[in-house]
């Protein structure tokens, strides 16, 4: 077995070791430590100081420039996607299916901002809106700008995508003209840690752009100043806990937060057996319960189909299920890994165990898999078999309303066929990230979408004309927000131009219209 690399965070340039406790990065596949880390005594406040110097050169150039800067990292991890598939594969407990749609998701997003720069062109900030006049007088005008906040933009992100994490943050915050300091989540952060590595070696960004925290982030939090943002992405525990910072409290730190979703899939009363609909809907739950090992925060955690249609869609899901192949990913034909900690295997067990007050399993089992593909030495390894459990008399106040579970695992619950109670048992998860409806009856779709949108950041429908082209709800795309209200953090992330805002103080300029002009650029 070879030596684990250290890894080193990169802070004020350098590429940088810190000292005392450490913490292993392992294969969970095996339980083989994979490298290590410590971030005891480094510099933080020193490292954000750096980094917001280098935001002067971000905010001198156009948005086209930047976006050039963007896309050139996207080139860098698209040129390694091999490399990087094989890290995450080792470090994630990913199946190369899995890892590509992390992968690809980054390089995907970044090149998507690369077009929204050169879209926005030579500007160095943003007109918001038309210019208003003010008074009776043709020469009294507003006029709402958007300019790059001068400080750092800290990005923490969780452990299930190092790369996408990494790359949706970025490439909104560069776009917009902030630097930034990424600390993935540590047990993952093999494949975050080769993406810097690339591009500091490829010399793509300005001195001071682009920082990492491998490991614990230490005291950082409290050196955020009032020009600084944060962006967290992870358990509602701890974005709660940060939120309460002494840094962010005392200087009004804007923060987004992207946290757990009980995320659900209805199926409507006018979907039939054997129909494209059904077809779809039954993909959609079951990618969502064994992609990434269900530990998505997008993913299908609520099924909810009326009541006499239940037992037909149990028996899909069973047989649907019982073709998933747990095991080492490192196997070809292996399509659903391990979690990806001890910890996580320890909170989905725990969880499952809490989903069963309400809940009956109708397939799979909290304790055993079988079989097992191509596992290392026996009782090593974070498997788990995708886990199904049935209610048919759900309540607002059960606990799949309440707990997420992060694994591969999901709660079918009927309802009566109407919207009206459909949206009610989709509402009692306190808001969430995406929900999506199966139909194509067009009065029940509107009750439905429009009773559960005031709590969601998504909604999707599939229906019969798009069901060969839908796009799955677990796919965060770069043109749509990715947030949601309540539970899901109260958070918003892309959405094409409007991510920009975060990263960006709007200010209202008024006076002479002509002064304004010359101003803005007009
Ligand atoms: P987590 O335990 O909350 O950790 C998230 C990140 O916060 C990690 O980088 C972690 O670093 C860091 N962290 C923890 N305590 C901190 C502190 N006191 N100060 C600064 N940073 C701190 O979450 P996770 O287990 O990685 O991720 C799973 C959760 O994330 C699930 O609940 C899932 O729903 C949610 N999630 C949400 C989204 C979304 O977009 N809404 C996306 C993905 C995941 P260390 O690893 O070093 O502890």
């Amino acid at each position: 077995m070879s030596q684990p690399k250290e890894l080193a965070s990169y802070l004020e340039g350098k590429w940088v070791n810190g000292k005392g406790r450490e913490v292993a990065l392992v294969n969970p596949s095996t339980e083989e430590t994979l490298a290590t880390s410590k971030t005891d005594g480094l510099d933080f406040k020193g490292a954000l100081a750096y980094a917001r110097e280098g935001g002067a050169a971000l905010r001198a150039m156009s948005f086209a420039a930047r976006g050039e800067l963007v896309r050139a990292m996207s080139k860098a991890i698209h040129g390694a996607r091999d490399e990087l598939i094989g890290l995450a594969v080792q470090n994630g407990g990913s199946t190369r299916s899995d890892a590509k749609f992390d992968i690809d998701g980054a390089w995907g997003t970044l090149a998507a901002y690369g077009d929204i720069g050169a879209e926005l062109g030579d500007r160095t900030f943003l007109l918001d809106g038309d210019a208003t006049q003010l008074g009776r007088s043709a020469r009294l005008f507003g006029q709402h700008v958007y300019v790059p906040r001068e400080g750092v933009a800290v990005h923490i992100n969780a452990f299930n995508f190092p790369a996408w994490g990494l790359g949706e943050k970025a490439a909104v915050a560069i776009l917009a003209g902030m630097p930034i300091v990424a600390k993935p989540a540590t047990s993952t952060a093999l494949v975050t840690h080769r993406i810097v590595e690339l591009i500091a070696n490829a010399g793509i960004l300005p001195a001071g752009v682009l920082s990492l925290v491998c490991g614990s982030s230490g005291d950082m939090l409290d050196h955020v100043t009032g020009q600084d943002v944060v962006a967290f992405t992870g358990s509602s525990t701890t974005g709660a806990l940060l939120r309460r910072g002494e840094g962010v409290v005392a200087n009004s730190v804007r923060m987004n937060v992207e946290a757990d979703s009980l995320n659900a899939a209805v199926l409507g009363p006018d979907v039939a057996e054997g129909s494209d609909v059904l077809n779809l809907f039954l993909a959609d739950v079951v990618r969502d319960m064994t992609q990434k090992t269900g530990q998505k925060c997008t993913a299908i955690r609520r099924v909810y189909v009326p009541r006499d249609k239940a037992e037909m869609v149990l028996e899909h899901l069973r047989e649907r299920l019982s073709g998933v192949r747990v095991g080492n990913p490192s196997l070809e034909d292996v399509t659903m890994g391990p979690l990806s900690t001890a910890q996580q295997l320890k909170d989905v067990r725990a969880g499952i165990g809490k989903l069963e007050a309400n809940a009956k399993v109708v397939f799979g089992s909290a304790t055993e898999v079988s079989p097992l593909l191509g596992a290392g030495e026996p009782g090593k390894g974070f498997f788990l078999s995708p886990v199904l459990l049935f209610n048919d008399s759900p309540a607002s106040g059960d606990v799949a309303h309440l707990h997420e579970v992060f694994g591969p695992v999901a709660t079918v619950m009927s309802y009566d066929g109407s919207a009206k109670s459909a949206a009610a048992l989709v509402r009692a998860g306190h808001g969430g990230l995406v929900s999506s409806v199966y139909s194509d009856d067009k009065e029940f779709l509107k009750a439905f979408v429009l009773g559960i949108a005031p709590f969601h950041g998504r909604v999707t429908i599939g229906s019969s004309k798009i069901a060969a082209q839908a796009v799955p709800p677990g796919l965060v795309l770069p043109g749509l927000i990715h947030g949601g209200p309540g539970r899901a953090g109260g958070g918003e992330e892309l959405g094409g131009k409007r991510g920009l805002a975060f990263y960006m103080q709007r200010v209202a300029l008024q006076g002479d219209r002509a002064l304004l002009e010359g101003i803005c650029g007009k």
